[in-house]
Protein backbone atom coordinates (compact mmCIF):
# COMPACT_ATOMS: atom_id res chain seq x y z
CA UNK A 1 0.00 0.00 0.00
CA UNK A 2 1.33 3.74 -0.78
CA UNK A 3 0.01 6.80 -0.09
CA UNK A 4 -1.38 8.94 -3.04
CA UNK A 5 -1.86 12.00 -4.00
CA UNK A 6 -4.33 12.90 -6.27
CA UNK A 7 -4.01 17.35 -7.38
CA UNK A 8 -7.68 17.77 -9.01
CA UNK A 9 -8.61 14.80 -7.01
CA UNK A 10 -12.52 16.02 -6.88
CA UNK A 11 -12.48 15.83 -10.27
CA UNK A 12 -14.58 13.90 -12.80
CA UNK A 13 -11.35 11.63 -13.84
CA UNK A 14 -9.57 12.23 -10.35
CA UNK A 15 -12.58 11.34 -8.56
CA UNK A 16 -12.95 7.76 -10.53
CA UNK A 17 -9.11 6.96 -10.07
CA UNK A 18 -9.42 7.42 -6.32
CA UNK A 19 -12.09 4.81 -5.98
CA UNK A 20 -9.69 2.21 -8.35
CA UNK A 21 -6.64 3.19 -5.81
CA UNK A 22 -8.91 2.88 -2.73
CA UNK A 23 -10.13 -0.80 -4.04
CA UNK A 24 -6.57 -1.54 -4.69
CA UNK A 25 -5.24 -0.97 -1.34
CA UNK A 26 -4.25 2.41 -1.68
CA UNK A 27 -4.81 5.35 0.99
CA UNK A 28 -6.01 8.64 -1.27
CA UNK A 29 -5.77 12.42 -0.45
CA UNK A 30 -7.50 14.63 -2.56
CA UNK A 31 -5.91 18.27 -3.32
CA UNK A 32 -8.27 20.34 -4.63
CA UNK A 33 -9.07 23.88 -5.57
CA UNK A 34 -13.23 23.20 -6.25
CA UNK A 35 -12.69 25.27 -8.79
CA UNK A 36 -14.69 22.70 -10.94
CA UNK A 37 -15.91 20.82 -8.73
CA UNK A 38 -17.58 20.85 -5.36
CA UNK A 39 -17.00 19.30 -1.96
CA UNK A 40 -19.75 17.47 -2.15
CA UNK A 41 -18.15 15.45 -4.79
CA UNK A 42 -15.52 13.95 -2.40
CA UNK A 43 -18.63 13.78 0.11
CA UNK A 44 -20.25 11.04 -2.77
CA UNK A 45 -16.59 9.70 -3.45
CA UNK A 46 -16.33 8.69 0.28
CA UNK A 47 -19.74 6.59 0.18
CA UNK A 48 -18.04 4.85 -2.66
CA UNK A 49 -15.35 3.98 -0.85
CA UNK A 50 -16.92 3.43 2.18
CA UNK A 51 -14.34 5.39 4.14
CA UNK A 52 -13.62 9.10 4.58
CA UNK A 53 -10.94 11.15 2.41
CA UNK A 54 -7.86 13.38 3.36
CA UNK A 55 -8.93 16.23 1.55
CA UNK A 56 -6.63 19.54 1.06
CA UNK A 57 -7.91 22.44 -0.08
CA UNK A 58 -5.63 24.41 -2.20
CA UNK A 59 -4.21 25.57 -5.12
CA UNK A 60 -1.35 23.47 -7.23
CA UNK A 61 0.23 26.87 -7.38
CA UNK A 62 0.50 27.24 -4.13
CA UNK A 63 4.07 25.33 -3.31
CA UNK A 64 4.71 25.47 0.34
CA UNK A 65 1.26 23.94 0.84
CA UNK A 66 1.87 21.50 -1.56
CA UNK A 67 5.10 20.76 -0.08
CA UNK A 68 3.88 20.60 3.19
CA UNK A 69 0.89 18.26 2.40
CA UNK A 70 3.41 16.00 0.63
CA UNK A 71 5.56 15.86 4.13
CA UNK A 72 2.61 15.22 6.46
CA UNK A 73 0.65 12.86 4.54
CA UNK A 74 3.50 10.87 3.56
CA UNK A 75 2.92 10.74 0.34
CA UNK A 76 4.87 8.52 -2.13
CA UNK A 77 3.38 8.96 -5.24
CA UNK A 78 1.05 12.16 -7.09
CA UNK A 79 -1.52 11.96 -9.43
CA UNK A 80 -1.47 14.99 -11.41
CA UNK A 81 -4.95 16.06 -12.81
CA UNK A 82 -5.78 19.84 -11.80
CA UNK A 83 -5.88 21.78 -14.40
CA UNK A 84 -8.08 23.51 -16.66
CA UNK A 85 -9.46 21.63 -19.46
CA UNK A 86 -11.75 23.47 -22.00
CA UNK A 87 -10.15 23.42 -25.65
CA UNK A 88 -12.09 26.79 -26.60
CA UNK A 89 -11.78 28.50 -23.38
CA UNK A 90 -8.15 28.36 -23.41
CA UNK A 91 -8.08 29.77 -26.81
CA UNK A 92 -9.84 33.52 -25.31
CA UNK A 93 -8.05 32.68 -21.62
CA UNK A 94 -4.43 31.74 -22.83
CA UNK A 95 -3.02 32.93 -19.82
CA UNK A 96 -5.56 31.74 -17.57
CA UNK A 97 -4.65 27.83 -18.88
CA UNK A 98 -0.99 28.69 -19.00
CA UNK A 99 -0.99 30.08 -14.86
CA UNK A 100 -3.11 27.03 -13.63
CA UNK A 101 -1.80 24.32 -15.93
CA UNK A 102 1.82 24.86 -16.64
CA UNK A 103 2.74 26.92 -13.38
CA UNK A 104 0.65 24.63 -11.93
CA UNK A 105 3.06 21.73 -13.14
CA UNK A 106 5.74 23.27 -12.47
CA UNK A 107 4.91 24.04 -8.77
CA UNK A 108 3.95 20.31 -8.21
CA UNK A 109 7.41 19.37 -9.72
CA UNK A 110 9.39 22.09 -7.00
CA UNK A 111 7.06 20.58 -4.02
CA UNK A 112 8.03 16.65 -4.95
CA UNK A 113 11.07 17.77 -5.25
CA UNK A 114 10.97 19.60 -1.97
CA UNK A 115 9.42 16.71 -0.29
CA UNK A 116 11.67 13.78 -2.11
CA UNK A 117 8.90 12.59 -3.68
CA UNK A 118 9.86 11.53 -7.14
CA UNK A 119 6.89 9.47 -8.27
CA UNK A 120 4.50 11.55 -10.94
CA UNK A 121 1.51 10.43 -12.82
CA UNK A 122 0.70 13.21 -15.38
CA UNK A 123 -2.63 13.75 -16.99
CA UNK A 124 -1.90 14.10 -20.61
CA UNK A 125 -3.98 13.91 -23.67
CA UNK A 126 -4.70 12.72 -27.47
CA UNK A 127 -4.90 16.41 -28.31
CA UNK A 128 -0.85 16.47 -28.42
CA UNK A 129 -1.23 14.66 -31.58
CA UNK A 130 -3.12 17.41 -33.22
CA UNK A 131 -4.43 16.07 -36.48
CA UNK A 132 -3.73 12.52 -37.18
CA UNK A 133 -1.19 11.65 -39.82
CA UNK A 134 -2.30 7.88 -39.89
CA UNK A 135 -4.46 5.68 -37.64
CA UNK A 136 -4.38 3.99 -35.15
CA UNK A 137 -2.71 6.63 -33.27
CA UNK A 138 0.67 5.42 -31.77
CA UNK A 139 2.57 7.07 -29.57
CA UNK A 140 5.53 7.79 -31.93
CA UNK A 141 3.08 9.28 -33.82
CA UNK A 142 3.82 13.42 -33.87
CA UNK A 143 3.05 15.90 -32.03
CA UNK A 144 1.47 19.32 -32.55
CA UNK A 145 -1.11 21.29 -30.29
CA UNK A 146 -3.78 23.10 -31.92
CA UNK A 147 -5.04 25.17 -28.98
CA UNK A 148 -3.19 26.63 -25.72
CA UNK A 149 -4.69 23.69 -23.86
CA UNK A 150 -2.99 21.44 -26.19
CA UNK A 151 0.42 23.39 -26.00
CA UNK A 152 0.26 23.40 -22.06
CA UNK A 153 -0.01 19.39 -21.94
CA UNK A 154 3.09 19.30 -24.79
CA UNK A 155 4.88 21.77 -22.75
CA UNK A 156 4.60 19.95 -19.30
CA UNK A 157 5.47 16.54 -21.17
CA UNK A 158 8.43 18.74 -22.55
CA UNK A 159 9.19 19.59 -18.98
CA UNK A 160 8.90 16.16 -17.08
CA UNK A 161 11.36 15.21 -19.94
CA UNK A 162 13.82 17.66 -18.97
CA UNK A 163 13.21 16.04 -15.57
CA UNK A 164 13.77 12.58 -16.21
CA UNK A 165 17.68 13.47 -18.24
CA UNK A 166 18.54 15.82 -15.20
CA UNK A 167 17.49 13.29 -12.42
CA UNK A 168 16.99 10.28 -14.01
CA UNK A 169 15.62 8.65 -9.91
CA UNK A 170 12.23 10.66 -10.98
CA UNK A 171 9.55 7.68 -11.82
CA UNK A 172 7.53 9.81 -14.71
CA UNK A 173 4.55 8.85 -16.66
CA UNK A 174 2.58 10.95 -19.19
CA UNK A 175 -1.00 9.36 -20.02
CA UNK A 176 -2.60 10.68 -23.15
CA UNK A 177 -6.34 9.82 -22.36
CA UNK A 178 -8.36 9.41 -25.26
CA UNK A 179 -12.01 10.25 -24.86
CA UNK A 180 -13.14 9.53 -21.50
CA UNK A 181 -17.08 9.24 -20.60
CA UNK A 182 -19.00 7.17 -18.38
CA UNK A 183 -19.39 7.01 -14.48
CA UNK A 184 -19.03 4.91 -11.51
CA UNK A 185 -21.53 1.86 -11.77
CA UNK A 186 -22.76 3.25 -8.29
CA UNK A 187 -24.31 6.38 -10.25
CA UNK A 188 -23.02 8.56 -7.47
CA UNK A 189 -19.75 9.94 -8.92
CA UNK A 190 -19.45 11.11 -12.45
CA UNK A 191 -18.95 13.77 -15.30
CA UNK A 192 -21.23 17.07 -13.71
CA UNK A 193 -19.44 19.71 -15.93
CA UNK A 194 -20.47 23.40 -14.79
CA UNK A 195 -22.92 25.36 -17.35
CA UNK A 196 -24.17 23.67 -21.03
CA UNK A 197 -21.30 21.14 -21.45
CA UNK A 198 -18.95 20.76 -24.67
CA UNK A 199 -18.46 17.03 -24.59
CA UNK A 200 -20.40 14.87 -26.70
CA UNK A 201 -21.39 12.48 -23.50
CA UNK A 202 -22.02 14.98 -21.22
CA UNK A 203 -24.20 16.80 -23.63
CA UNK A 204 -26.33 13.28 -24.94
CA UNK A 205 -26.90 12.50 -21.33
CA UNK A 206 -28.71 15.97 -20.87
CA UNK A 207 -31.11 15.91 -23.76
CA UNK A 208 -32.03 12.45 -22.65
CA UNK A 209 -32.91 13.68 -19.35
CA UNK A 210 -34.89 16.37 -20.96
CA UNK A 211 -32.36 19.28 -19.63
CA UNK A 212 -31.34 20.52 -22.70
CA UNK A 213 -34.12 19.90 -25.90
CA UNK A 214 -31.51 18.66 -28.34
CA UNK A 215 -28.04 17.76 -29.50
CA UNK A 216 -25.94 19.60 -32.54
CA UNK A 217 -24.16 17.14 -34.52
CA UNK A 218 -21.22 19.06 -35.83
CA UNK A 219 -20.85 18.20 -39.18
CA UNK A 220 -21.69 15.07 -41.47
CA UNK A 221 -19.59 15.55 -44.03
CA UNK A 222 -16.42 14.37 -42.67
CA UNK A 223 -14.52 11.21 -44.17
CA UNK A 224 -15.77 8.79 -41.91
CA UNK A 225 -18.27 5.75 -42.47
CA UNK A 226 -21.62 7.90 -41.61
CA UNK A 227 -19.91 11.27 -42.20
CA UNK A 228 -20.02 12.18 -38.62
CA UNK A 229 -16.66 12.64 -36.31
CA UNK A 230 -14.87 9.37 -34.86
CA UNK A 231 -13.66 8.98 -31.81
CA UNK A 232 -12.33 6.90 -29.18
CA UNK A 233 -14.44 6.44 -26.59
CA UNK A 234 -12.95 4.85 -23.19
CA UNK A 235 -14.75 3.91 -19.74
CA UNK A 236 -13.97 6.24 -16.91
CA UNK A 237 -12.87 3.40 -14.44
CA UNK A 238 -10.94 1.38 -17.15
CA UNK A 239 -9.17 4.68 -17.65
CA UNK A 240 -8.83 5.13 -13.64
CA UNK A 241 -7.44 1.59 -13.73
CA UNK A 242 -5.01 2.53 -16.46
CA UNK A 243 -3.23 4.76 -13.32
CA UNK A 244 -3.28 1.87 -11.09
CA UNK A 245 -1.31 -0.13 -13.65
CA UNK A 246 0.83 2.95 -14.67
CA UNK A 247 1.74 3.53 -10.78
CA UNK A 248 2.84 -0.33 -10.69
CA UNK A 249 4.85 0.07 -13.64
CA UNK A 250 6.81 3.45 -12.51
CA UNK A 251 7.77 1.10 -9.25
CA UNK A 252 9.95 -1.17 -11.64
CA UNK A 253 11.13 1.71 -13.96
CA UNK A 254 11.75 4.85 -13.33
CA UNK A 255 12.40 7.70 -16.18
CA UNK A 256 9.99 9.48 -18.14
CA UNK A 257 6.96 6.92 -19.98
CA UNK A 258 4.52 7.35 -22.34
CA UNK A 259 1.38 5.59 -22.53
CA UNK A 260 -1.68 6.18 -24.64
CA UNK A 261 -4.71 5.28 -22.74
CA UNK A 262 -8.01 4.68 -25.26
CA UNK A 263 -9.66 1.66 -26.65
CA UNK A 264 -8.07 1.08 -29.71
CA UNK A 265 -11.61 1.67 -31.32
CA UNK A 266 -13.63 4.61 -32.62
CA UNK A 267 -17.27 5.12 -33.13
CA UNK A 268 -19.52 7.97 -34.52
CA UNK A 269 -21.39 10.44 -33.57
CA UNK A 270 -24.40 9.29 -34.60
CA UNK A 271 -23.47 5.70 -33.53
CA UNK A 272 -22.74 7.10 -29.92
CA UNK A 273 -26.27 8.62 -30.02
CA UNK A 274 -27.90 4.88 -30.74
CA UNK A 275 -26.17 3.28 -28.18
CA UNK A 276 -27.29 6.30 -25.68
CA UNK A 277 -30.88 5.92 -26.64
CA UNK A 278 -30.32 2.39 -26.46
CA UNK A 279 -28.98 2.29 -23.02
CA UNK A 280 -31.44 5.35 -21.65
CA UNK A 281 -34.56 4.43 -23.00
CA UNK A 282 -34.97 8.26 -24.48
CA UNK A 283 -34.80 9.60 -27.08
CA UNK A 284 -31.88 11.90 -28.25
CA UNK A 285 -33.29 14.60 -30.82
CA UNK A 286 -30.26 16.11 -33.10
CA UNK A 287 -29.92 18.40 -36.14
CA UNK A 288 -26.81 18.29 -38.39
CA UNK A 289 -24.66 21.69 -37.57
CA UNK A 290 -21.55 23.05 -39.44
CA UNK A 291 -18.11 21.33 -38.57
CA UNK A 292 -16.71 22.63 -35.03
CA UNK A 293 -13.72 24.78 -35.50
CA UNK A 294 -10.86 22.86 -35.06
CA UNK A 295 -12.56 19.17 -35.22
CA UNK A 296 -10.89 16.23 -36.91
CA UNK A 297 -12.84 13.57 -38.59
CA UNK A 298 -11.45 10.84 -36.82
CA UNK A 299 -8.98 10.02 -33.43
CA UNK A 300 -8.36 6.59 -31.95
CA UNK A 301 -5.46 5.13 -30.28
CA UNK A 302 -2.96 2.08 -30.84
CA UNK A 303 -3.14 0.40 -27.45
CA UNK A 304 -0.61 -2.09 -28.20
CA UNK A 305 2.34 -0.17 -26.20
CA UNK A 306 0.04 0.00 -22.88
CA UNK A 307 -1.28 -3.65 -23.57
CA UNK A 308 2.33 -5.16 -23.82
CA UNK A 309 4.20 -2.71 -20.77
CA UNK A 310 1.49 -2.30 -18.53
CA UNK A 311 -0.35 -5.49 -18.96
CA UNK A 312 -3.45 -3.21 -18.87
CA UNK A 313 -6.40 -2.86 -21.43
CA UNK A 314 -9.76 -1.47 -21.38
CA UNK A 315 -12.28 -4.13 -21.04
CA UNK A 316 -15.53 -2.00 -20.85
CA UNK A 317 -18.23 -1.66 -23.60
CA UNK A 318 -19.92 1.21 -24.75
CA UNK A 319 -23.40 -0.27 -23.45
CA UNK A 320 -21.25 0.14 -20.22
CA UNK A 321 -20.70 3.59 -20.87
CA UNK A 322 -24.01 5.27 -21.84
CA UNK A 323 -25.51 3.07 -19.31
CA UNK A 324 -23.75 4.20 -16.26
CA UNK A 325 -23.25 7.78 -17.78
CA UNK A 326 -27.04 7.53 -17.51
CA UNK A 327 -27.50 6.25 -14.23
CA UNK A 328 -25.54 9.35 -13.09
CA UNK A 329 -27.37 11.54 -14.66
CA UNK A 330 -30.86 10.47 -12.92
CA UNK A 331 -28.96 10.77 -9.59
CA UNK A 332 -28.09 14.67 -10.27
P1 LIG B 1 -12.23 18.12 -13.98
O1 LIG B 1 -12.36 19.59 -14.27
O2 LIG B 1 -13.45 17.33 -13.67
O3 LIG B 1 -11.17 17.90 -12.79
C1 LIG B 1 -10.06 18.75 -12.60
C2 LIG B 1 -10.03 19.13 -11.12
O4 LIG B 1 -8.90 19.98 -10.91
C3 LIG B 1 -11.26 19.91 -10.66
O5 LIG B 1 -11.77 19.30 -9.48
C4 LIG B 1 -10.74 21.32 -10.38
O6 LIG B 1 -11.44 21.94 -9.31
C5 LIG B 1 -9.28 21.04 -10.06
N1 LIG B 1 -8.37 22.16 -10.35
C6 LIG B 1 -8.30 22.91 -11.47
N2 LIG B 1 -7.31 23.82 -11.36
C7 LIG B 1 -6.74 23.63 -10.15
C8 LIG B 1 -5.69 24.26 -9.46
N3 LIG B 1 -5.01 25.30 -10.00
N4 LIG B 1 -5.36 23.82 -8.21
C9 LIG B 1 -6.05 22.79 -7.65
N5 LIG B 1 -7.07 22.16 -8.26
C10 LIG B 1 -7.41 22.58 -9.49
O7 LIG B 1 -11.44 17.49 -15.22
P2 LIG B 1 -11.21 15.96 -15.60
O8 LIG B 1 -12.05 15.65 -16.78
O9 LIG B 1 -11.28 15.10 -14.40
O10 LIG B 1 -9.70 16.05 -16.13
C11 LIG B 1 -8.59 15.75 -15.31
C12 LIG B 1 -7.32 15.92 -16.11
O11 LIG B 1 -7.37 15.07 -17.26
C13 LIG B 1 -7.09 17.33 -16.63
O12 LIG B 1 -5.72 17.63 -16.53
C14 LIG B 1 -7.50 17.24 -18.09
O13 LIG B 1 -6.83 18.17 -18.88
C15 LIG B 1 -7.09 15.82 -18.42
N6 LIG B 1 -7.84 15.25 -19.55
C16 LIG B 1 -9.21 15.19 -19.50
C17 LIG B 1 -9.93 14.68 -20.59
C18 LIG B 1 -11.44 14.63 -20.55
O14 LIG B 1 -12.05 14.45 -21.61
N7 LIG B 1 -12.09 14.73 -19.43
C19 LIG B 1 -9.25 14.23 -21.73
C20 LIG B 1 -7.86 14.29 -21.75
C21 LIG B 1 -7.15 14.80 -20.65
N1 LIG C 1 -19.75 16.69 -30.94
C1 LIG C 1 -20.99 16.99 -31.47
N2 LIG C 1 -21.84 17.77 -30.73
C2 LIG C 1 -21.52 18.26 -29.50
C3 LIG C 1 -20.25 17.93 -28.95
C4 LIG C 1 -19.39 17.15 -29.71
O1 LIG C 1 -21.31 16.58 -32.58
O2 LIG C 1 -22.33 18.97 -28.89
C5 LIG C 1 -18.82 15.83 -31.70
C6 LIG C 1 -17.48 16.47 -32.02
O3 LIG C 1 -17.56 17.20 -33.24
C7 LIG C 1 -16.56 15.24 -32.10
C8 LIG C 1 -17.16 14.28 -31.09
O4 LIG C 1 -18.51 14.71 -30.89
O5 LIG C 1 -16.66 14.64 -33.39
C9 LIG C 1 -16.44 14.28 -29.74
O6 LIG C 1 -16.35 15.61 -29.26
P1 LIG C 1 -15.87 15.95 -27.77
O7 LIG C 1 -15.93 17.44 -27.61
O8 LIG C 1 -16.65 15.12 -26.80
O9 LIG C 1 -14.38 15.41 -27.73
P2 LIG C 1 -13.07 15.83 -28.57
O10 LIG C 1 -13.44 16.84 -29.59
O11 LIG C 1 -12.16 16.36 -27.52
O12 LIG C 1 -12.56 14.56 -29.17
Amino acid sequence: MSNVLLTGGAGYIGSHTAVALAAAGHRVVVYDNFSNSEPAAVQRLAQVVGAPVVTIEGDVRDTALLQRTLLEQKIDAVIHFAGLKAVGESVLKPIDYYANNVQGAISLLQAMQGAGCKTLVFSSSATVYGDPHYLPIDEAHPTRATSPYGRCKLHIEEILADVSVADPSWRLAALRYFNPVGAHPSGLIGENPNGIPNNLMPFVAQVAVGKLPQLNVFGNDYDTPDGTGVRDYIHVMDLAEGHLAALKFLMQHPGLHTFNLGTGRGYSVLEMIKAFEAASGKPVPYTVAPRRAGDIASCYASVEFSAQTLNWRATRSLKDMCESSWKFQQNI
